[in-house]
């Protein structure tokens, strides 16, 4: 008998408060999926989206502090900012170089729970990263969590950009945090995934091509055939079905979206605020429900 992934909450006086800091924030599916986990475990807890301007990002930080939030979330454009605000950082957060959540005590320690959450969906997926080669299409902020979970985990790492000097950068970055580690980087051109892509196992869109309300843009040059019987792990989850999922399936390969990734992120996200093990099946279902429930609105937005 599967939970009600839409359990209302009761605010009380011993409420415990989460939340998430992101500019905008309000197509954010995670308030319905964290708070759906705490009423299904019967927890007096409650996530709530806060919309922080980047100016004010140290300011709402000192607020939450003094309101004695337990923790928070951050998205899109805080997750760099957010480095040089806490108190601690661990060292994946460090090595990644973005905090995508904040444990709240007596200091301000900063995670990013993108990396596991999203090598739990792709072994979810069937793949197992040690020693594939791996195409990772784009050196934004969730490539170098992908790119550091894949080159940790002892993949060949390609990072390929529209601009190649952040792709370079981003190499350089995980060379020097994870030594040994196997990343080569260039341009995400027709001409370099020709003789690339043949020998991809796994192709990884981490780029925002193709997102809602930009649904017809596609980050792989469509003249290049996708490497036949790959798995394509592309982040976005709104759509569903993302343009380059169908061009890859199309082509022999299998497709999955980045829903099972937001789901693990947060609920790695859960176990640490909380010290409960976060229920996994409740949270992708709330997710779902929040998806169809908000259609074209709803945003893929990384939270
Ligand atoms: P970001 O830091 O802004 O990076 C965006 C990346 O996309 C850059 O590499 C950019 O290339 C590339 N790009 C944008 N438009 C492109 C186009 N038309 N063709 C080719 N490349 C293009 O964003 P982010 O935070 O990394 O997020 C990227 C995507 O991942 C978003 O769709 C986000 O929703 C998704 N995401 C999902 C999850 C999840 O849990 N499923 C988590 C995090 C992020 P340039 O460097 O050349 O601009």
């Amino acid at each position: 008998m599967g939970r009600d992934a839409t359990l209302k909450i009761a605010i009380t006086g011993h409420t415990s408060l989460v939340g998430l800091l992101g500019w905008p924030v309000e197509h954010s599916i995670s308030p319905p999926m964290h708070n759906a986990a705490f009423a299904s475990c019967g927890m007096d807890w409650c996530y709530l989206p806060f919309a922080v301007p980047p100016g004010a990002l140290a300011e709402a930080l000192r607020g939450a502090r003094a309101l004695g939030l337990r923790g928070l979330n951050a998205t899109v454009p805080h997750k760099q900012a957010l480095l040089s605000l806490v108190d601690a950082l661990t060292p994946e957060a460090r090595a990644i170089g973005a905090v995508n959540t904040i444990l709240m005590g007596e200091e301000l320690t900063g995670h990013n729970t993108d990396a596991a959450g999203f090598m739990r969906a792709l072994r979810g997926a069937g793949c197992e990263p040690g020693g594939i080669r791996a195409l990772v299409l784009g050196a934004g902020g969730a490539a170098r969590a992908i790119g550091y979970g894949l080159a940790q985990a002892g993949a060949y790492v390609a990072l390929l950009n529209r601009t190649p000097e952040r792709a370079a950068s981003l190499a350089a970055d995980l060379r020097a945090a994870l030594p040994g580690a196997a990343v080569e980087h260039g341009a995400l051109s027709a001409a370099l995934l020709t003789r690339l892509a043949p020998g991809a196992e796994l192709v990884v869109n981490t780029t925002s091509a193709g997102m809602w309300p930009h649904t017809v843009a596609i980050p792989w040059p469509e003249e290049v055939a996708f490497p036949h019987g790959a798995l394509l792990f592309d982040l976005i989850y709104n759509p569903a079905e993302t343009r380059l999922m169908a061009l890859a399936r199309a082509q022999g390969a299998r497709a999955e979206n980045g829903l099972m990734m937001l789901v693990h992120q947060g609920a790695e996200a859960f176990r640490l605020w909380t010290g409960v093990e976060p229920p996994v099946d409740l949270m992708e279902a709330a997710c779902r429900a929040a998806l169809r429930g908000g259609g074209d609105a709803a945003h893929s937005d990384g939270r």
